[in-house]
């Protein structure tokens, strides 16, 4: 027994213990704070205990925590009624987390073929730097060596091209293509966002090829981006859209949504979860959804996200040489680094502000998107002073 560690040691954990947190503050066991602006990795749209979410857990806590999905579950309709509403789509499937919503959708996909006819049509094609999930089919649509290292043979099925290439795009497509799946905005690729001509143009070249676009918005969706979902801004929808993440606000949950059509496959016994849907996630999302779709509050993620933009802009005017570029869409924002992104994620949380690294050499900022701008502003002091430690000890 020489190590008695008895967790998988799979995560690279800082030896920090949070005890508490509270909007956008985190509080360690030494009642020291932090200012949280890695948000469980996008996932506290918003922030520590806020009280709405609070009241409606424990609500739920004190009536029903589980039911199977063999009996009517009220919250889940009313949830998937306001996705519906608030969405291109016109069904959904709850799942426990944004790799299952991932699953789903590449299930519903080719099950669409396979119902109108062309079961041969399967394959599904994604781009080079995306990330999907950790389960044997995400890992494979995800296509990165180092996910898919050591774990058998790939699941069958995917295609990948690089990003920005049309022209490969293009010549992808086969008689067995199913679909394209693509994040709007690249997270662990490195907030790389898709410009809207190509969200445009991805709408089309699935269109004229009689295919479906899925897209992953488990990042980008439930107001990250100041859209309520990110390709709202190339105006066009997708056929399939897979969320989690800012949906749940810290309670583990995922959706699946997609247009009826596209979902036509998906018929009794043909697929299902145990937990998807619980009641205490299902409050929790309708929860969410009262704050997220409240007049004003993308507005609010606008307003801020443009005081982090601009005071991250000047901070690269000032620091060329640790600065590459600042990029992203509203608060799922990126510094793209020249130095390594993993000790500017150290200089940050020696200077008590919590930062994501991502693929690209970038560190991802994803505060809670209830932010007040007054928190950014102390936010841009602290990575400024990060920035002025690393460029003194570079000289
Ligand atoms: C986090 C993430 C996933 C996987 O979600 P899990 O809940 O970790 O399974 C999939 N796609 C994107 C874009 C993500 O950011």
């Amino acid at each position: 027994m020489a190590d008695a560690k008895p967790l998988y040691e799979t995560y690279n954990r800082a030896p920090i213990v949070f005890e508490r947190g509270h909007g956008v503050w985190l509080e360690t066991d030494k009642g020291e704070r932090y200012l949280d602006f890695a948000a469980g990795i996008a996932v506290n749209s918003l922030g520590h205990t806020h009280p709405h979410l609070v009241e409606a857990l424990k609500s739920q806590a004190d009536r029903i925590w589980h039911l199977s999905n063999l009996h009517e579950i009220p919250d889940q309709t009313r949830l998937a009624e306001r996705l519906t509403e608030a969405t291109f789509a016109d069904k959904v499937f709850f799942t426990n987390s944004g790799a299952e919503a991932l699953e789903c959708a590449i299930k519903t996909a080719r099950r669409h073929f396979y119902v109108n006819g062309q079961p041969e049509r399967y394959r599904i094609i994604t781009v080079e730097g995306a990330f999907h999930g950790r389960t044997l089919a995400t890992i494979a649509a995800g296509g990165q060596a180092k996910y898919l290292e050591g774990f058998g043979p790939k699941v069958e099925g995917f295609d990948q091209v690089l990003f920005g290439d049309h022209e490969a795009l293009r010549q992808a497509i086969t008689d067995e293509t199913a679909a394209i799946l693509v994040e709007p905005v690249q997270g662990e690729g490195g907030v790389r966002p898709l410009p809207v001509e190509c969200m445009r143009g991805l709408r089309e070249l699935c269109d004229e090829n009689g295919i479906l676009l899925i897209l992953d918005e488990v990042q980008s969706g439930v107001g990250r981006t100041g859209k309520l979902f990110a390709h709202e801004f190339a105006g066009i929808a997708p056929d399939i859209m897979a969320i989690a993440k800012g949906i749940g606000g810290g309670f583990p949950f995922g959706a699946c949504l997609a247009t009826a059509e596209a979902a036509d496959g998906m018929t009794v016994g043909t697929h299902g979860t145990t937990y998807g849907g619980n009641p205490l996630a299902m409050a929790v999302g309708n929860a969410v959804l009262d704050v997220v779709l409240a007049d004003g509050f993308l507005s609010h993620v606008n307003d801020v996200s443009l005081v982090l933009r601009q005071g991250l802009a000047s901070l690269k005017d000032r620091y060329p040489d640790l600065i590459e570029e600042v990029r992203g869409l509203g608060l799922l924002t990126g510094i793209k680094c020249r130095k390594s992104n993993a000790d500017l994620v150290m200089a940050l949380r020696s200077e008590r502000l919590l930062a994501v690294p991502a693929g690209e050499n970038v560190v991802r900022l994803l505060p809670p998107l209830i932010v007040s701008a007054e928190e950014i502003r102390d936010a841009l002091h602290r990575i400024e002073a990060a920035l002025e430690m690393l460029s003194s000890k570079a000289s």
